[in-house]
């Protein structure tokens, strides 16, 4: 099940994408299915049809974390060592943004890197549970582009900067319920050109793994959001790029690049 937040130029509402590819709709729901039983209200919108707009299909209300070095080639091409640890770090919710929402390039950062993840979504309330039930405590998975101001990951001690401005976080196209994540393809392509192709079996830590070690360090709510980390083939993205990161299965996360937008008041 593939589970879309939209708006027609008002509120937010939630959908299941149903149909073939190239003529999938939206089943409108009533209300906001990570929190009531999903409803089907029996309208129906085309996916492409004008004026419809994917929005990022969640706003985490509490976290995003991420997870630093869990591709041995990533950490490789840093010179950097694979964590005996997951190396955690957290993205604020005014981080997130959707498909075709703009990455804004920060005025303070010259190496703004794009990262394809696969994005975990927590469906409730999770404290030290174990690997076994980990997966239980998931509504699905969407795809997810951890933007990262390299130079200043470099140059300051913590990483909040570097990975919680403002765009840093696009989420979406959708919430894919009920796939096995174990062996997927994590693709980039930066104006159509393929810069990160590996597969999520090649993780250090999987998502069980994740899920578990990160519960036993903050309590996840649902609609949490984890980033599972991006692997090798990281690299800068100029204003007028168009990046698009996937995950098999999940579907294809698009975005353009443009400079700040915001002067200074
Ligand atoms: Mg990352």
């Amino acid at each position: 099940m593939r589970i879309a937040r939209f708006s027609e130029g008002s509120d937010p509402r939630f959908g299941f994408v149903q149909g073939d590819p190239g003529s999938e709709y939206i089943a409108v729901l009533s209300g906001d299915p990570l929190f009531q039983p999903a409803r089907p209200t029996g309208e129906r919108i085309d996916l492409d049809s004008d004026g419809l707009r994917l929005l990022a299909p969640i706003i985490p209300r509490s976290k995003v974390i991420g997870v630093g070095r869990n591709y041995p080639a990533h950490v490789a091409e840093f010179d950097s060592e694979i964590p005996a640890q997951p190396l955690l770090f957290l993205k604020p919710n005014t981080a997130v943004i959707g498909p075709d929402d703009p990455i804004q390039l920060p005025s303070w950062s010259s190496d703004v890197h794009y990262e394809a993840e696969l994005a975990v979504v927590i469906s409730r309330m999770t404290k030290n549970v174990t690997e076994e039930s980990a997966l239980d405590h998931v509504l699905g998975y969407m795809v997810a582009n951890d933007v990262t101001a390299r130079d200043i990951q470099n140059s300051d001690d913590q990483w909040t900067r570097a990975k919680g401005f403002d765009s840093s976080c696009p989420l979406g196209p959708w919430i894919t319920t009920g796939i096995d994540t174990e062996d997927l393809g994590v693709t980039a392509r930066v104006n159509g050109e393929v810069r990160q192709d590996a597969r999520t079996s090649d993780m250090v830590f999987d998502v069980p793994f994740l899920i578990s070690y990160i519960s036993e360090v903050f309590t996840l709510l649902p609609g949490d959001v984890i980033l599972t980390g991006t692997p090798a083939g990281v690299g800068p993205l100029n204003p007028g790029d168009v990046v698009e990161c996937e995950v098999e299965g999940l579907g294809t996360l698009r975005n353009p690049v443009v400079s700040d937008i915001y002067e200074a008041e």
